[in-house]
């Protein structure tokens, strides 16, 4: 007689089992791309075997809404541990006051900090996002520009650096509630202190979106905005290379704001295998063999810029003070996208992006956008940066030739992936 509960061990068996040849194939395939592109899309990262495996543990499966011994389930013994472990450590690496761990993403870690300084309606300044800015900065599209009156500030024409006087000015005129510093393709170090000087002088709240970099203020590369903001928004999948997922750091003042924020207010229970990453990571980070590498992938991201300099690529900003690299293509005669489909051909994966102030539309946007955060996890030194410069403009600028394909595959071939055999416990 069927039923639908049944002890019988190999009934479970073979439900848990189910094989789906479908989806194995397109694993396959996303492991066999990874194995012969170079990748220098500049928020990935590859995430270490043990990342991979927490996340696929025991705890996947856990709910726990609320926070650490305060939770709506029961049986959150060990979840309470790991989340605790992952705010303790988060606590520890960046020298702050309160951690919430829980946002599933850097964009609802924004979200949940607008919803705890904000209401609908109210005044902030934020980096534009044609000069750099994240969709959570202001975008129409997004909750930011639709709930929020937004006014953007951009950065200097001359030398496409952030002017603080101008962002000073600004605040003067706008009032603003909430000043956010932060942005997606700025490639220089941010000075925090300025903006908390700029926030205090107009009584505003200073938001660090640090997504892109907070991973390196960890390890001492870059200044910490942790000091100087309010609130500071970040992800572990960047530079950390752990889950992908946010984290908001803040004052002990605002602390319960922004955890209310976070759940009840946007989220339902944490991803607890996330969590567990996220503590792994977060740990990770305070090693030293975590700084060399933060020192490594800005040794090549600035080897990158120069290299491509070399080729007629010129880095905006003229440099870099992190892992990533911004460049102007119009010397190519090609827009940023063509270049970028180009290389994508040739199995090297960047971004495309607007350059400040020229005419063309976003989308005709003539600049290029890369970080060296995957490249330098697999290997890589300056060495390869140099080659994956002249790799970069033969793609562009040869497309019908396939050396370039063949130089990348060869490249990729020398620093193969991770293993992906799960190490927990090993
Ligand atoms: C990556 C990034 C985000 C968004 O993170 P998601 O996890 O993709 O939601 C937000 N802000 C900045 C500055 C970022 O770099």
């Amino acid at each position: 007689m069927a039923t639908l509960v049944t002890s019988d061990r190999s009934t479970q068996a073979t439900l848990a089992d189910v094989p789906d040849p479908e989806l194995d194939g397109l694993v396959a395939a996303e492991e066999e791309r990874r194995g012969r592109q170079v990748n220098l899309l500049a928020g990935e990262n590859v995430a270490s075997p043990r990342v991979r495996a927490l996340l696929g543990s025991a705890f996947a499966d856990k709910y726990a809404e609320g926070y650490p011994e305060r939770r709506h389930h029961t049986g959150c013994g060990p979840a309470d541990s790991v989340e605790s472990l992952a705010v303790a450590r988060a606590k520890a690496l960046f020298g702050a006051e309160h951690a919430n761990v829980q946002p599933y993403s850097g964009s609802v870690a924004v979200l949940a900090t607008a919803a705890a300084l904000l209401r609908p309606g109210d005044a902030v300044l934020a980096m534009s996002l044609a000069h750099g800015g994240h969709l959570t900065h202001g975008s129409s599209a997004n909750f930011s520009g639709k709930w929020f009156s937004v006014s953007p500030y951009g950065v200097r024409e001359s030398d496409g650096l952030i002017d603080l006087d101008q962002v000073r000015d600004q605040a003067r005129a706008v009032r603003p509630k909430v000043i956010v510093a932060g942005a997606i393709s700025y490639p220089r170090a941010i000075d925090w202190e300025g903006f908390r000087a700029v926030a205090d002088e107009v009584g505003a709240y200073f938001v660090a979106d640090a997504a892109q970099t907070l991973g390196l203020s960890a390890a001492g590369v870059v200044p910490s905005p942790v000091p100087y903001a309010d609130v500071v928004c970040g992800v572990t999948h960047k530079v950390l290379g752990g889950p992908r997922g946010g984290l908001i750091l803040c004052t002990r003042e605002l602390a319960e704001r922004v955890d209310r924020a976070v759940f009840p207010f946007i989220q339902g229970g944490p991803m607890v295998n996330q969590l567990a990453a996220k503590a792994y990571a977060l740990g990770r980070a305070a090693t030293p063999a975590f700084a060399a590498y933060a020192g490594r992938t800005v040794a090549n991201a600035r080897s990158l810029a120069v290299a491509l300099d070399a080729r007629g690529l010129r880095p905006l900003t003229g440099g870099t003070d992190t892992h990533l690299v911004t460049v102007d293509a119009r010397a190519l005669g090609l827009t940023g996208r063509e270049v970028e489909q180009r290389c994508e051909s040739a199995g090297l994966l960047l971004g495309h992006c607007a350059v400040p102030y020229e005419d063309a539309p976003p989308a005709r946007g003539s600049g290029l956008r890369m970080g060296t955060l995957s490249v330098t996890t697999l290997g890589m030194g300056e060495p390869e940066t140099v080659e994956i410069a002249s790799l970069i403009h033969a793609a562009a600028t040869s497309p019908a030739d396939r050396s370039a394909t063949e130089g990348v595959r060869a490249l990729a071939m020398r620093f193969p992936g991770l293993s992906t055999k799960p190490q927990c416990g090993s």
